[in-house]
């Protein structure tokens, strides 16, 4: 199962992907979170990219594609894997195709989570972080059971640099103009699904789950 998430930021893409990760027993491989890793340990990859993200930009793509090759030639990639983050342009999504067509694979489905911007606004502003797990809670919506410290690993919550409602501005622009035409890309090779994510995240969970059921009869539930 090669799953490839779409979605503007603060769809909850790595909600969704990190609890259907678990569920089907896949790695969860999402771009932001390596780039954050290695920005928070300073690595040369990380200090390259730490600017453009800040502001709300694209880390160029050869920094950012060598790293999820490196990713997915992992051995826990062999059985699939979710993919949130990438490709976030055009010539992402045809490094991918090349990507899968090398190691003979397909992209088996490919899920868009669809947002309305006020609400993606009030996601994002709201947003913590773990810094060790990167599980995502919301002071409101999902809020941690215990202030400031992460439910799965007890590590302390962090607001994220980008996540600012000036470079969330930008971070929409970016996603209107770069990614956004990745939808009419995917939908026209198949295997697309659109979901509306302004629904609660335990709903868009459960059509997630149904739309894997669907397209691979033997995906099982591992908790
Ligand atoms: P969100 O989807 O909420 O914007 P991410 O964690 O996916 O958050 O991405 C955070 C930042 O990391 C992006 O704004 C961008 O700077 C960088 N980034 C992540 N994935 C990519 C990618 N595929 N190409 C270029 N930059 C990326
Ligand atoms: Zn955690």
């Amino acid at each position: 199962m090669k799953i490839i998430l779409l979605g503007p930021p603060g769809a909850g893409k790595g909600t969704q992907a990190k609890k259907l990760a678990q569920k089907l027993g896949l790695p969860h491989i999402s771009t932001g979170d390596i780039l954050r890793q290695n920005v928070s340990q300073s690595s040369g990859l990380g200090k390259e990219a730490q600017g453009y993200m800040t502001k709300g930009e694209l880390v160029p793509d050869q920094l950012v594609t060598s790293m999820l090759i490196d990713r997915l030639k992992q051995p826990d990639c062999l059985n699939g894997f979710i993919l949130d983050g990438y490709p976030r342009n055009l010539a992402q999504a045809k490094t991918l195709n090349e990507v899968f067509q090398n190691m003979g694979i397909d992209a088996s489905l490919v899920i868009y989570l669809d947002a309305s911007e006020n609400i993606i606004i009030q996601r994002i502003c709201g947003r913590l972080v773990c810094k060790k797990c990167q599980a995502n809670f919301h002071v409101t919506n999902m809020p941690p059971k215990k202030e400031g410290i992460c439910d799965y690993c007890r590590a302390e919550l962090y607001q994220r640099v980008d996540d600012t409602q000036d470079t969330v501005k930008n971070r929409l622009n970016v996603y209107h103009k770069e990614t956004s035409g990745l939808i009419e890309y995917y939908r026209q090779k198949g295997n697309f699904y659109t979901l509306n994510a302004d629904e609660d995240a335990d709903i868009v969970l459960s059509q997630m789950f149904e739309l894997v059921q669907k397209t691979n009869g033997s995906a099982k539930i591992q908790s």
